[in-house]
């Protein structure tokens, strides 16, 4: 079965004929805005495994600095995805259906999360990036 996503009000919908791959929650300032959230929740995808099923036209795209940018629903504001030259290759995991075969292993920028969010015990954290990393730049 492949993995399926989509936003909340349904436009726009995806699928993933492969696995996800990576994922790690951010808690830096600028993830906090993207993802309307206290932290992002993503996951790495190969952009050759990525197709749009619906609503591909009403995807509305940031780009921000580096080249890499953020695709939402245009009609109901979700943050699907994240881009670089126009391919999809990290995933919104709150976007996606179901229950994938996948946990967050990694919370980062934790030394800048914000005054009124409490990280669960037991979780691996790194105060800044844990390894240089190429793609959407986070900030404290
Ligand atoms: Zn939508
Ligand atoms: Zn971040």
């Amino acid at each position: 079965m492949p993995i399926t996503g989509g936003c909340f009000c349904g436009a726009v919908q995806y699928q993933i004929n492969g696995r996800l791959r990576d994922a790690k929650s951010c808690h830096c300032s600028r993830c906090r805005k993207a993802f309307n959230a206290q932290a992002s929740a993503t996951a790495l995808v190969d952009p050759a495994e990525f197709r749009w099923l619906s609503g591909e036209s009403l995807l509305s795209t940031y780009v921000g600095l580096h080249g890499y940018g953020l695709q939402f629903c245009s009609l109901c504001g979700s943050t699907l995805c994240t881009v670089c030259e126009g391919q999809v290759f990290q995933v919104s995991l709150g976007c996606v259906n179901g229950s994938p075969d996948i946990e967050i292993a990694q919370h980062l920028y934790v030394g800048s999360k914000a005054s009124w969010e409490v990280i669960p015990e037991g979780v691996t954290q790194y105060i800044e990036a844990a390894a240089p990393e190429a793609g959407w730049p986070h900030t404290r």
